[in-house]
């Protein structure tokens, strides 16, 4: 049995799908009457609007958030032959087209933003802002960079259940607004999380689907250099950092890919690379997949100085 997902983690069976329709029409009103008053109704919307309606050979009526076009699209992927060698399948999901989340982290200071607003430059995403209550540094935008809320704002989110993961990092609270994702994958975008290791190990539990992203620079030293040249953290904030980069750099070996931010211009390439390879599920990324010998004699160079 093949099991197709219909919206935040909600899979039908492929095979005995009858029909995909929208839900505004008189006649599909009365189908779905029909099969709550039977209790064949299956409601897979979370609470929202619902898109599209799947009409089950087993009479069982199925509401899902997703469009139709989606949902359709996910189908035709399953049923299309199959003609790339088993081992060129290096994951079963590149081989979808449909909406990835890609979850970036690096310590601070590796170069992430620099890399990933030349990547914005090529590929259309969306980037998701995060909250945070530490302050704007000089020329951060509200809304842009970050959503600049209070303590209390954020506790009252996380009370709320608003975040799809949360975190603490460097006396602060950051933490990813859970909608804005969930409507990008769900219309078909793909989303990009820029985010510290604790919070993108819960992402990673919450969407195993999501594809992790680990970027590296070539030492500790170096790293401190890019803090400091930076300019935008004090000496205690950056001490602080580095002592956070320490323990974050070992977890790159947990992550599906890792990418070296020695040389810019190749780690924009290489980034796009594994992004490429991965939306066409097509071979070509390799060398950049996390390789558990290999990964961890990176990270101990990358350590040497620490
Ligand atoms: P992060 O977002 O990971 O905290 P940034 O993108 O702000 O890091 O980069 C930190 C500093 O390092 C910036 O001043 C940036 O211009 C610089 N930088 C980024 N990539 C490189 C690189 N490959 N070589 C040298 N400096 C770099
Ligand atoms: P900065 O203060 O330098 O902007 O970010 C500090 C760290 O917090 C970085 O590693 C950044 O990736 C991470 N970060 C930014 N937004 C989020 C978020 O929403 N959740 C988590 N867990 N980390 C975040």
């Amino acid at each position: 049995m093949r099991l197709i997902n219909i919206g935040f983690g909600n899979m039908v069976s492929a095979n005995r799908l009858i029909a995909l329709v929208t839900p505004e029409s008189a006649p599909v009103k009365r189908i779905i009457q029909e099969a709550r008053d039977k209790g064949t109704l299956i409601d897979a919307t979370c609470g929202r609007r619902t898109r599209t309606v799947l009409v089950m050979d087993s009479d069982h009526v199925v509401l899902s958030a997703v469009a139709p076009e989606t949902v359709g699209g996910r189908f035709e992927q399953e049923d299309a032959p199959d003609t790339e060698p088993k081992d060129k399948q290096f994951t079963a999901d590149a081989k979808k087209s449909y909406a990835r989340l890609f979850v970036i982290s690096a310590p601070s200071g590796c170069g992430k933003g620099t890399i990933l607003k030349r990547v914005f430059e090529d590929i259309d995403v969306f980037y998701s802002v995060s909250c945070t209550t530490r302050a704007p540094r000089d020329g951060e935008r509200n809304g842009v960079d970050y959503h600049f809320i209070s303590e209390k704002e954020f506790n009252a989110m996380v009370e709320k259940g608003a975040f799809l993961e949360y975190a603490g990092f460097s006396d602060h609270c950051y933490g990813t607004p859970m909608e804005p994702v969930l409507t990008n994958l769900e219309n078909g975008r793909d989303v990009i999380l820029e985010i510290e290791t604790d919070g993108a190990f819960q992402v990673k539990k919450a969407m195993p689907e999501a594809v992790m992203i680990f970027i590296l620079a070539p030492s500790v030293g170096e790293i401190r250099r890019r803090l400091s040249d930076r300019g935008t953290e004090t000496p205690e904030v950056i001490e602080k950092r580095m002592k956070q980069a320490v323990k974050e750099i070992p977890r790159a070996k947990d992550y599906d890919y890792v990418i070296m931010n020695d040389d810019l211009d190749k780690a924009v390439s290489d980034f796009e690379t594994v992004y490429n390879c991965v939306k066409s599920g097509t071979s070509g990324a390799e060398k950049y997949m996390t390789d558990k010998k290999e990964t961890i004699k990176m990270i101990e160079e990358v350590l040497k100085d620490a």
